[in-house]
């Protein structure tokens, strides 16, 4: 198991925020996994799986987390046909980009929705993330995770997940994704890579996806009812407040101006949650995950 000491997390999150952690475990093997319990308690601290750090909102200063990096960087790979879909085995460590691009240029369909997205192939299976209607659990054939030093398969039926969370059986954070193994159907591979692009500038030309951010912010608290609008209604759209911003593109992307800090955006977002209970009585609940964690 490779460990880093001290490792920043404004390095590490494509915010750039964020302080020290205690150390950075980077684990690519089963005896690493198996090694793993031990030294997080010699270790202590709030163990943090980090992939791309593209949903993390991390908090200034000293921190005490020790971040559990699984470098599982094998695939993408077909590996066989199950019920008429194809399965395509990935490492979890692998940029989602990359998947992307293997299945359109082997013409296989399904993940088309999942462009755009800037994370690694474990933390979109962990967050369930989603766009343009599809959500990255629903296409899960199995998956490898990690759990108290153990490897262990869960099959789609042993999956609970929801909008922007999975759970397996009573583990809820407690697992790391080692590999996914999707099941995807056959498909002409330009019809795959047209409907990428298309979904590709229409994110493009609502969303800030080159500015330093970690997505939406909040839930959506109903599909028919976009944090966004609330935000904008509120009159978060463009607002900033210590080197931070609600994007003026979209109101529900926080950005960090370069100057940014975690106790800046903290503040900015809870400024604006009060704000939408106040004039709406609704209580956005956050989507980016702040570590350590501070409020649901
Ligand atoms: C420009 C931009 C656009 C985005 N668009 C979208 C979008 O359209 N839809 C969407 O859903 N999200 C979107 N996001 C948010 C983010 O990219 C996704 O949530 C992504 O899936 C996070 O992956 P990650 O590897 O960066 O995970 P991280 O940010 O590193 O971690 C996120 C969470 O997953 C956990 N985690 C990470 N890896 C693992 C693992 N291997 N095993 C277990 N737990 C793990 C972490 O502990 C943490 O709780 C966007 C972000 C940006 C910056």
């Amino acid at each position: 198991m490779r460990e880093i000491a001290s490792p920043q997390l404004a390095q590490r999150t494509t915010l750039r925020l964020g302080g020290t952690a205690i150390a950075e475990l980077i684990l690519d093997s089963a005896e690493d996994v198996a090694r793993l319990p031990r030294r997080l308690r010699a270790l202590g601290g709030q163990p943090v799986i980090i992939g791309a750090g593209s949903n993390l909102l991390a908090q200034d200063g000293d921190l005490p987390l020790v971040l559990v990096r699984p470098d599982f960087m094998q695939g993408p790979e077909v590996v066989g046909e199950e019920d008429g879909k194809v399965l395509v085995r990935v490492g979890a460590a692998v940029p989602l980009p990359r998947l992307l691009r293997f299945c359109a240029g082997q013409g296989l369909s399904g993940l088309e929705g999942l462009i755009g997205i800037p994370g690694t192939v474990g933390g979109a299976v962990a967050m369930n993330a989603g766009s343009f209607g599809v959500e990255t659990c629903t296409k899960i054939n199995n998956i490898q995770v990690a759990s108290n030093g153990e490897i262990l398969t869960a099959t789609a039926a042993a999956l609970q997940y929801a909008y922007r969370s999975l759970h397996i059986g009573d583990k809820k954070n407690d697992f790391i994704v080692l590999e996914a193994t999707f099941g995807l159907t056959r498909a002409a591979s330009d019809g795959i890579s047209n409907c990428m692009r298309h979904n590709f500038f229409e994110k493009k030309s609502k969303q800030p996806v080159t500015a330093l951010s970690a997505g939406c912010v909040f839930k959506n608290p109903t599909p028919d009812m976009p944090a966004g609008k609330l935000l904008d209604q509120a009159g978060f759209k463009g607002k900033k407040l210590g080197g931070m911003a609600f994007s003026s593109l979209h109101a529900n992307f926080m950005i960090n101006e370069g100057r940014g800090s975690a106790k800046a955006a903290l503040a900015l977002l809870q400024e604006a949650r009060e704000a939408v209970r106040e004039r709406f009585g609704i209580k956005l609940e956050l989507e980016v995950r702040i570590v350590p964690c501070l409020f649901p």
